[in-house]
């Protein structure tokens, strides 16, 4: 069985592992679909992002999609050949947040891909994955595995909707075209949404947002003042998504919005400098949003129904054997929006 490992910035290998053998409890997954992340790029790229480092080999990945091979003892609702989408959060269900229905701060949390916790846990993209059964959602037959791995990056912006409150009629600005902006704006539509505006430093993702249902699209290198009338009379959008983890995003969403609108800081991006009067004079809300825990569910739903369609953003799917390739091309904003890995 093979995995794709980071062991430091810039050294990702594809290594034999030793397959498992599900335990009670347990399914094995014959993984066939990973999108990869901002997080596993920023693990590619820079060894890890904040104060979160790489301290031993790491398997990355945790949006993943694959289909049952194996069921452990007293496992029910799923058989062998069962398409499932992975949950790569596994909360520990005992600690005062998960018992307060907060699971997304758990204070045990086993994510998939993720140093946060020594030892890390280690991620998705490997060809067999043995995993608790609760965390595979199983899913219709004829579902393409492909629009199964949108489902974690759609259960993150369907948790940030929830921070941001009423979206039907709202309007709403999202900053930063990337996979999780884009996602934004495709459930700000599905909510009911009256406008959608979007920003980026980039052309291209611009253009694909605009054919995703925006109704406006600014390039800010291009034109830095382009949100300038949207701050006529105190501002015009309820509803912020930040998304690029930037303080000039932050603080030209501030200019932006109208009083009592909330913004929800979605992208990370270390410190910023946050024009304060105006956030106070304005009676902003500003709310980070981390993670999800029942979006999870949602958000596979939605992909099966069809009510929202990823796909127009999966740029390529690389096999696992040009790794190194598809993350490459994953960080590379000029061409690609998501990367896929065929297992
Ligand atoms: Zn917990």
């Amino acid at each position: 069985m093979q995995a794709i490992v980071i062991h430091a910035a810039r050294d990702l290998r594809v290594e034999d592992q030793p397959e498992a053998a599900p335990g009670p409890g347990q399914v094995a997954i014959r993984i066939r679909a990973g999108g990869i992340c901002g997080s596993d790029l920023h693990y590619y790229q820079h060894g890890g992002f904040g104060v979160v480092r790489v301290r031993e080999p790491m398997v990355l990945g945790h949006e993943i999609a694959g289909e049952v091979a194996g069921l452990g003892q007293g496992v029910a609702g799923l058989a062998v050949g069962d398409r499932v989408a992975v949950n790569p959060s596994l909360p520990c269900g005992t600690c005062r947040y998960c018992l307060s229905g907060e699971a997304q701060h758990c204070l045990d949390m086993r994510f998939y891909g993720s140093a946060m916790r020594m030892p890390h846990v280690g991620g998705g993209f490997r060809q067999v994955l043995v995993c608790e059964a609760a965390r595979a959602v199983k899913l219709p037959a004829d579902m393409p595995l492909q629009r199964a791995a949108f489902a974690e990056p759609l259960a993150v912006c369907l948790h940030a909707a929830r921070q941001a409150g009423k979206l039907l009629g709202a309007r709403v600005l999202v900053t930063g075209a990337g996979p999780i902006g884009m996602l934004c704006l495709l459930v700000a539509r599905h909510a009911g949404a009256r406008q959608v505006v979007m920003t980026d430093l980039a052309p291209k993702p611009l253009a694909l947002a605009l054919q995703l249902g925006a109704d406006a699209a600014h390039d800010l290198r291009a034109d830095p003042q382009a949100l300038g009338p949207y701050g006529a009379d105190k501002g015009h959008f309820d509803v912020v998504f930040e998304c690029a983890g930037s303080g000039a995003a932050l603080a030209g969403a501030i200019a932006a919005a109208r009083p009592g609108a909330t913004i929800v800081q979605v992208g990370l991006g270390g410190d910023a400098t946050v024009p304060l009067n105006a956030l106070v004079a304005k009676e902003i809300t500003l709310r980070g949003t981390f993670r999800f825990h029942e979006e999870f569910a949602l958000a596979v739903d939605i992909l099966a129904r069809g009510a929202i369609d990823p796909m127009p953003l999966l740029t390529e799917v690389l096999p696992m054997d040009q790794a190194i390739a598809a993350f490459e091309l994953a960080a590379d904003r000029t061409r690609a929006m998501k990367v896929q890995i065929a297992f």
